[in-house]
């Protein structure tokens, strides 16, 4: 499954999610603010060769190291 990135035109945050490559387009909440004025951004798929899975969604760029106050991320 691909995995798509993102961007709350609200809060600015960004959220990569795994989905099927037909909702690819579907309107996603944001996982920060809940709004709905998000807009996909290039797809990222599994080009991350940081060491760090991407598998999960839930965090963002600047949370690898823990806890993210622009994600929620814990
Ligand atoms: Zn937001």
């Amino acid at each position: 499954m691909p995995l798509y990135e993102y961007v709350c035109q609200d809060c600015g945050v960004r959220f990569e999610v795994l989905r099927p490559m037909r909702d690819a387009d579907a309107d996603i909440p944001c996982k920060n603010c809940l709004g709905k004025n998000t807009k996909r951004a290039l797809s990222v798929f599994y080009a991350s060769s940081d060491g760090r899975s991407v598998t999960s969604s839930g965090s963002c760029d600047s949370c690898s190291g823990g806890s993210c106050s622009s994600c929620g991320h814990h």
